[in-house]
């Protein structure tokens, strides 16, 4: 197994481990050696990070730390590189026209999207996004791989499709956006949805936020509520429905929220296509 697919699994691992516990397991990397002693230690900081290490002398893996952010069912790796402690905050560069081209016509981007959202590259042409807080803070960049730009010139196991790169606090890990790209709440409606590069085209018409993934925190549920949206949709993919549904019952006694059902991805409609949808559910 290689060292991606260890982790990989010490992370699936970790996210069946109640937040603040610690378990003990056959490592994957090295079994334990002959004895297949439970060498390896997992401890859940929080809602969003597992800490791992193996006790074996002779074990290479070491210790690191793995990210527990869902994505489309599959849990989002961050810092899963097995061996380092903290990844340093990545350089980032220019967009290539390249870069542009894709964003434009992938995710129907406009300059004015790209630059509200800040979205640069780093050294080996992944797309960084700056995470915006509700109230402009910076807490992190969300790093993501797409094949057409990647120069990576090896495939390193442990570097993942995507990643966050997070600075301080976690509890309300989000990113913020405001309708006509402004800076402070604009809108009426709130539009929750997974992904940043979806939130980023919804400024065209109201206030959204990235989830980064389908799990919504709880410091992200107070931000909203501090906020006084007189409607909030939960707008997942659709193949998290299901999930969407269950978000909507267990915040219905909270907020004003009601499911907006997506036939695909936002990010992937056209204009015409998102300002049709958001004239059905009236946010518009
Ligand atoms: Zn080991």
């Amino acid at each position: 197994m290689n060292r991606y697919a260890v982790v990989q699994e010490i992370q699936q691992r970790a996210a069946d481990v109640p937040v603040g516990d610690s378990i003990r397991m056959v490592c994957p990397h090295c079994n334990g050696g002959s004895t297949h002693e439970s060498s390896m230690s997992i401890k859940r900081y929080n809602e969003t990070t597992a800490g791992f290490i193996c006790y074996r002398a002779n074990c290479d893996l070491g210790s690191g730390r793995v990210a527990l952010f869902e994505e489309d069912g599959k849990l989002l790796t961050a810092k899963s590189d097995a061996i380092s402690k903290e990844r340093p905050e990545p350089s980032l560069f220019s967009l290539s026209q390249d870069a542009v081209d894709l964003l434009t016509t992938k995710y129907h981007m406009t300059e004015n999207h790209i630059r509200y959202a800040g979205i640069r590259l780093t050294y080996d042409q992944r797309i960084a996004v700056p995470l915006n807080g509700p109230n402009r803070e910076r807490p992190g960049i969300l790093i993501k791989k797409e094949k057409e730009l990647y120069r990576g010139t090896r495939e390193y196991s442990t570097i993942p499709a995507k990643w966050l790169y997070i600075r301080g606090d976690k509890s309300n890990l989000a990113s913020w956006y405001r309708a006509y790209r402004h800076n402070k709440k604009n809108s009426s409606t709130l539009v929750v949805v997974e992904d940043v590069l979806s939130a980023v085209r919804l400024s065209d018409f109201t206030d959204s936020v990235a989830l980064l993934g389908t799990h919504m925190l709880r410091g992200v549920i107070e931000d909203i509520k501090r906020q006084g949206y007189e409607k909030v949709f939960i707008a997942l993919d659709n193949d998290a429905t299901k999930k969407a549904f269950n978000l909507v019952r267990r915040l219905s006694s909270e907020l004003p929220v009601s499911v907006m059902y997506l036939e695909r991805d936002i990010k992937g409609m056209k204009h015409a296509e998102l300002t049709k949808l958001m004239k059905h559910y009236e946010v518009i």
